[in-house]
């Protein structure tokens, strides 16, 4: 644990894997989570199996990575920790499904807040609900753990009716590999919320939207789309590698004294006050509950609004020339790549 930071942090030493002993981890699902989960608590000497309806396509998957699998509910039966990582939206309905199978003092787990949080699912008082939560794709969590490596993560306590939640939770953290990186204690609302909003405002929306018109204000201007390409998305990753290992003083260090010039003095005139009223209005809505009743709608009415704003992100010019100049870009590295080989 450390005290310098506001957060609490644990590492593998704060863990009790012993928390686990005699215990069996149903997994519902095997996506990028729950592949990753199920091998690393199996290869932690963790009693695992893995939840699959009959049909499911991930089964043959499961069962060549040498697990136990069993439908939802069998599996849930047979547990005492039953970790949910099908996808947000159809947890409501496969919670629906194993409800009964969950005993008092077993404990219902998840890697993400949103059904919990906005109430999709509302737990019986008798079970635990806790939260592990790798910061990160299942495929890195699973190749972290082998190569001795962890995967930082969050841990929350959401209901605790045998006392022990939080030192089971973290023991999965520690059977999945998480506290060798780090585990941040956290609760369902702030997980949830703070998701939502970075996706939202920042990583997924914001990033995209700030790509797109950066390009479109190049090609509007009579810039050829491939330089506008380059410029306003494919350096970007550049710009964020930097960021990652050196926080922003790393990256201002790295640039130009003309781009940092220009973008200390330019940033805060792009994205002003009114980003910023509007970021409060996206997080308000997150707060609310307003986002989470439109999502919950959208899938209802089988996600039609989803799938007209996929289409349009699909046509739009960037994508076209960028998949064009990626294929150059793919087939030009191949070639390099294969002369170097000639060399040697
Ligand atoms: P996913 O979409 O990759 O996998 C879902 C799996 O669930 C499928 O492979 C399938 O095996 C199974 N499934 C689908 N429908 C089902 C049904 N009706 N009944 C039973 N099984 C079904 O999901 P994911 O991205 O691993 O997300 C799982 C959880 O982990 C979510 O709560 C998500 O928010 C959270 N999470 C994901 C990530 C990530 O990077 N992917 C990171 C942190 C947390
Ligand atoms: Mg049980
Ligand atoms: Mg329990
Ligand atoms: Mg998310
Ligand atoms: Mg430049």
């Amino acid at each position: 644990m450390t005290d310098e930071l506001d957060a609490t942090i644990y590492y593998d030493d704060d863990a009790d894997a012993t928390y686990l002993d005699g215990k069996t981890v149903a997994v519902l699902g095997y996506g990028s989570q729950g592949h990753a989960h199920a091998q690393n608590l199996a290869d932690s000497g963790v009693d695992v199996v893995v939840g699959l309806r009959e049909d499911s396509a991930s089964r043959a998957a499961a069962e060549d990575d040498g697990l136990e699998v069993a439908t939802p509910v069998e599996a849930a039966a047979a547990a005492d920790i039953v970790s949910v990582l099908v996808p947000d939206t159809v947890q409501p309905s496969v919670y629906e499904a194993i409800e009964d199978e969950l005993e008092p003092g077993d404990t219902l787990q998840f890697a993400h807040g949103f059904n919990i949080h906005y109430n999709q699912i509302q737990p019986a008082e008798d079970v635990d609900v806790t939260m592990v939560a790798p910061k990160s794709p299942g495929h890195l969590v699973r190749r972290n753990y082998q190569a001795d490596q962890g995967t930082p993560g969050l841990v929350a306590v959401y209901q605790n009716t045998t006392d022990e939640a939080k030192e089971e939770a973290l023991a999965y953290a520690k059977a999945i590999g998480c506290t060798r990186a780090g585990v941040v204690e956290t609760t369902f609302r702030e997980e949830t919320e703070t998701d939502l909003f970075g996706e939202q405002a920042v990583l997924c929306g914001g990033v995209t939207s700030l790509v797109k018109t950066g390009y479109e204000t190049l090609v509007d201007a009579g810039y050829s789309p491939e330089m506008a390409y380059f410029e306003c998305l494919n350096e970007l990753k550049l710009i964020v590698d930097l960021m990652y290992e050196g926080g922003l003083g790393g990256m201002w260090d790295s640039v130009s004294d003309t781009a940092e010039f220009g973008g200390l003095t330019r940033g805060d005139v792009i994205v002003d006050d009114h980003a910023r009223e509007q970021m409060e209005e996206v997080l308000e809505q997150v707060q609310n509950g307003t986002f989470a009743r439109e999502w919950i709608v959208e899938n209802q009415a089988g996600r039609p609004s989803y799938q007209q704003l996929r289409e349009a992100e699909k046509s739009h010019d960037i994508e076209v020339v960028g998949e064009e100049l990626r294929g150059l870009f793919a087939w030009a590295e191949e070639e390099s790549s294969e002369s170097e080989g000639e060399d040697e």
